[in-house]
């Protein structure tokens, strides 16, 4: 770079540039400069031959500067179009043409000594001598490569799921939108399949956050081997997956959700456990369920909770009629919300009565909601809406606080002293301060803890075995009584019943009335009381409705027993009539007789 002093703004070089020919001071020190700056800085004569490399322009092409000297360019900054692989256009021969600076195309790549390539932007500019004469250009370049990948790494972060790497919610509903183009221009469907694995937060909640990020994982290979590679498996968050089926009519849906069914099953090995996970899949289809990615979404979301409601490990499609159901359960919801600040819900009581002598020894307290928006809705309606809210823990303490009241009002007017039965949930029982407020309540109330029982499905006490024997341990400690309800409709082994300190089993109701006769065979109620007596445990039939069933019951030994036979449930001014005026109880007709 004879006589020519090269002037570098952030390394991009702006105009051509003045030289001071007496100055060796300057020469040097502009040598220095160069050679501490990232870089790389080539100068060619207006022959286009290299009369100046600084050493980042070495070490990024892989040519010492004394070999590059005088060699042509282009041998030695010789770059392509990374994504056509063509010879990219000549930036010196451009710039000594028109004597004017010019930058890169975008994507040029530098293929360096020794073939390997790297990412480049740069700069290039004429040189002028003193008396403003072209005499070459200045190319002055930079790797990108790391900045390019950095750059792609966060757009695939900023599209896709961290955890199992699949697309996430942006993605997926660009793709469905591409798909719905797609299918509008030629006439054709696609199908939107929403999955939420069946009861995955038992699984977080038991083996810890690691395994279920494990199972996670392993769900969605298994959801990527079940579809073609040009559809799209995507995780919204949570244990909730979408699957876009790209050009699909109803019948490929239907045949990837049974695939995804029975593929899904298999036992997933994590950490050395063998898990077993199923999923309800809900289904939509263009156009027919919706036009735009929302309604797809939200049409197989909606077909999602009927498959769950379903029955689990199922797959259904949406249907017009299950928007009003969904609208339905947003009416309750909303309403709910008001529900216990408003005074709606009260609790009626079913008598639990001795087999044998009739006395009523207990009361089954039950929830009813008073809202005059709503026609008369049944715990078995708002109940699970309660459960998916977050709202059943609050309504849980309410009817726990009622109920002992209740009872204790009732010994406090000199009534016989009965137990008082709650149903508790799921949700209810797995809360950390469950054992405490059940406490507190019986503090608050004064009801000794004797009186109150609490009544569990087998699901909710098999969930987490280990974690469920801890809790009832704590209660029974406390002195309160622990009953199974519905029992036989569950998967509770005997060594688990066992080692559950209980007190009561409750035969679910189903099988009570599937007892035809006095001399049925009633093979399972038969089995179910005599392994409760051998337990020495206390049994109580459910839904007794016919003198048949009674008899049935009172000939195999079975202690006590509730249902419309007796008395369906009743509010509380009512049962304290009936507990005031006889508390023995024949049958139905004389509880009328009673309470009129
Ligand atoms: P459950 O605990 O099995 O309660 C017995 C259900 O059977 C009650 O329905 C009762 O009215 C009904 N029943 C009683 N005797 C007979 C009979 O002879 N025949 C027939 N067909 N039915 C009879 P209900 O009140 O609609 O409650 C339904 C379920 O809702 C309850 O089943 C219980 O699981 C749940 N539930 C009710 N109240 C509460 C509550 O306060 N908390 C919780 N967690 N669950 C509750
Ligand atoms: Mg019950």
């Amino acid at each position: 770079m004879d006589n020519t002093l090269i002037r570098s703004e952030n390394a991009v070089i702006q105009e051509p540039i003045v030289i001071d020919e007496s100055s060796y001071k300057i020469k040097v020190r502009a040598e220095i400069a160069l050679n501490s700056i990232s870089d790389a800085v080539i100068c060619t004569d207006i022959d286009c031959n290299i009369d100046y490399m600084n050493i980042a322009a070495e070490k990024i092409t892989g040519w010492p500067r004394d070999e590059a000297f005088g060699k042509p360019v282009n041998r030695i900054f010789n770059i392509i179009n990374g994504i056509t692989r063509k010879p990219a256009f000549d930036p010196v021969g451009l710039v000594l043409q028109i004597d004017k600076p010019r930058v890169l195309a975008p994507n040029t790549v530098l293929i360096k000594r020794d073939g390997t390539e790297v990412e480049i932007e740069d700069s290039t500019s004429p040189i002028h001598d003193e008396k403003e004469k072209l005499t070459g250009v200045v190319i002055v370049f930079h790797d990108v490569s790391a900045t390019k990948a950095m750059a792609k790494k966060m757009e695939h972060a900023a599209q896709h799921d961290f955890l199992t790497t699949l697309p996430n919610r942006m993605l997926l509903n660009d793709r469905i939108e591409q798909a719905i183009a797609f299918a509008s221009r030629h006439h054709t469907q696609l199908a939107v399949l929403f999955l939420d694995l069946d009861n995955f937060k038992h699984i977080n909640d038991s083996l810890g956050h690691a395994a279920g990020d494990k199972l996670l994982q392993s769900v969605a290979k298994r959801l990527q081997h079940c579809v073609r590679v040009s559809d799209t498996v995507s995780r919204q968050g949570g244990d909730e997956f979408v699957i876009l089926l790209a050009e699909s009519k109803n019948e490929d849906a239907a045949l990837t959700a049974q695939k995804i069914l029975v593929d899904l099953l298999a036992l997933h090995e994590i950490d050395k456990n063998q898990l077993h996970i199923t999923t309800s899949i809900g289904i939509s289809v263009y156009p027919a369920d919706g036009t735009d990615a929302e309604t797809l979404l939200k049409s197989a979301d909606t077909a999602m909770y009927c498959a769950k409601e379903k029955g689990r490990n199922n797959y259904q499609f949406f249907t017009a009629q299950m928007n009003t159901r969904a609208t339905e359960r947003l009416v309750i919801e909303n309403n709910l919300r008001l529900a216990l600040n408003h005074q709606q819900f009260i609790l009626h009581y079913q008598p639990i009565v001795n087999l044998t002598t009739g006395k009523i020894t207990g009361a089954e307290a039950l929830l009813r909601w008073q809202n005059s928006e709503l026609s008369e809705v049944s715990p078995e309606t708002f109940l699970p809406v309660a459960i998916d809210s977050g709202l059943m823990v609050p309504i849980g303490r309410w009817v726990l606080r009622q109920a002992c009241k209740q009872a204790k009002a009732w010994q406090d007017k000199g009534l016989p002293a009965i137990s008082i039965a709650i149903n508790i949930s799921a949700q209810e029982f797995l809360h950390k301060d469950f054992v405490e407020d059940v406490k507190a309540v019986l503090v608050e109330t004064r009801l000794a803890a004797e009186y109150l029982e609490l009544e569990f499905t087998e699901p909710v006490l098999m969930r987490d075995t280990d974690c469920s024997t801890q809790i009832l341990q704590q209660l029974k400690e406390m002195g309160v009584k622990l009953a199974v309800e519905d029992f036989g409709t569950g998967c509770s082994s005997l060594s688990h019943l066992q080692r559950f300190p209980i007190d009561v089993l409750k035969i679910d109701q189903s099988f009570v009335q599937s007892i035809k006769s006095a001399k049925d065979d009633g093979f399972i109620v038969s089995a179910i009381i005599s392994m409760g007596n051998s337990l020495k445990l206390k049994v109580i039939a459910e839904g007794i409705e016919t003198t048949h069933q009674l008899d049935f019951l009172t000939a195999r030994q079975c202690e006590e027993g509730q249902g419309h036979f007796y008395s369906r449930p009743i509010d509380a001014e009512s049962f304290t009539l009936l507990l005031s005026k006889n508390h023995i109880l024949v049958a139905n007709n004389q509880l009328m007789d009673i309470l009129v």
